[in-house]
């Protein structure tokens, strides 16, 4: 079965853009272009041909790169509906319920509101991808600039229960970061404090921690985590995953 060729594109301070290219058709999407020279760089590298832009959610810092690059390829913007009015230059929307086909790949599309009213991921399940913008990071997730503590953890339940072997896509390389808040309040994780010496081995190396497997988010990331008893004790509110959710991410906010 073909798959896409994923390269990710490191881009201002800490974000993540990505190409996907599907090398049976051609086509390729960009998601989340930050910037344009970054993507176009990696573009005349490959030889590959822009069709696609994707993107999660309004914010500069995923959409910067759009009106350049839908100019210089005639590139198709794809967009959160909800958000149609706050993305520039979007010419298909998409939401809940929606496909969408880029060559051989189809995603399917999950409104995913908390980080941004609109936010908008894509799972491309034949590529084992999904492309979560700032919903998921890897030990955290996205900080709630729009939403309710209530409304992220119901959009992390629809990612949550995608096959352990897809490989979370994220926007930004905060690892290192979550990680440290991440064993506050889940310290007798063994999975967990092994992986945030990986993660330090690997930041020190200068490499990436992006992406990593759902399995493994499900294992360590305490967001992901907030249905389980140590979690729940950690937050101080047993039984309770909402509050334990919300609790964990106004922690964060202030550590
Ligand atoms: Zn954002
Ligand atoms: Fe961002």
């Amino acid at each position: 079965m073909p798959e896409f060729v994923i390269r990710q594109i490191p881009t201002r301070q800490d974000n993540y853009v990505y190409l996907a290219h599907d090398p049976s058709t051609g086509d390729t999407a960009v998601i989340d272009p930050s910037d344009a020279d970054p993507v176009r760089k990696v573009l005349a590298e490959t030889g590959w041909k822009l069709t696609h832009i994707l993107n999660t959610h309004h914010h500069n810092d995923h959409i910067g790169g759009d009106a350049e690059l839908k100019a210089e390829w005639k590139a198709i913007i794809v967009g959160p509906r909800a958000d149609r009015d706050r993305i520039p230059g979007i010419d298909i929307e998409v939401g809940d319920n929606d496909t969408y086909t880029v060559g051989t790949q189809t995603a399917q599309v999950f409104d995913v509101p908390g980080h941004t009213r609109g936010h908008i991921a894509f799972w491309f399940p034949t590529s084992r991808a999904l492309f979560c913008g700032d919903t998921i990071f890897m030990l955290g997730c996205g900080r709630l600039f729009e939403g309710t503590p209530e409304q992220m953890w119901t959009s992390i339940g629809k990612l949550r229960v995608l096959p352990k072997e897809t490989r979370v896509f994220c926007a930004h390389e905060y690892t290192q970061a979550n990680a440290r808040f991440a064993i506050t309040v889940d310290p007798e994780n063994g999975a967990l404090t092994d992986r945030k010496l990986r993660i330090d081995a690997m930041r020190a190396e200068g490499k990436s921690t992006v992406p990593a497997t759902l399995g493994e988010e499900l294992a360590t990331n305490p967001f992901l985590r907030a249905d389980q008893p140590s979690v729940q004790q950690a937050a101080g509110v047993p039984g309770d995953a909402v509050a334990t959710f919300a609790e964990i991410r106004r922690r964060k906010d202030h550590f």
